[in-house]
């Protein structure tokens, strides 16, 4: 398994981690695109959100409310973004979920 997430979970390559358990890891995006911008990733490895089952998916949003909080996102807002697919722009294939935030975002994005 060459995965790039997958060799984070493990240790394999650093990351600036702000929440981890049992299921998910949530670490800061190396190329941040808002003050805020992190990463939340499943421990277990789906290509993408196509895989992936809803329980997963549903936890890693509930667990984005928390990391909003912790980061002090609540009251001023944040954009949740899972990018999949070639047109989607995902360019690590393993399920991410972006949080960004921390300045007024473009919408549309482009
Ligand atoms: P995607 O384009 O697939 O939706 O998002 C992948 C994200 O992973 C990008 O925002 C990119 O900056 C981030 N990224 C790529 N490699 C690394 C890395 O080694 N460490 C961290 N923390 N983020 C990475
Ligand atoms: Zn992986």
């Amino acid at each position: 398994m060459n995965c790039l997430f997958c060799r984070i979970i493990k240790g394999e390559i650093p990351s600036d981690k702000v929440y981890e358990d049992d299921r998910v890891l949530a670490f800061r995006d190396i190329d941040p695109q808002a003050p805020t911008h992190i990463l939340i990733i499943p421990k277990q490895h789906y290509d993408s959100i196509l895989e992936a089952d809803p329980e997963t998916v549903a936890y890693m949003a509930e667990i984005s409310k928390k990391i909003a909080a912790a980061e002090g996102l609540c009251e001023k807002g944040f954009r949740l973004v899972i990018n999949t697919g070639e047109e989607g722009g995902q360019s690590v294939k393993h399920l991410h979920m972006h949080m960004l935030g921390g300045r007024s975002l473009q919408w549309p994005p482009g």
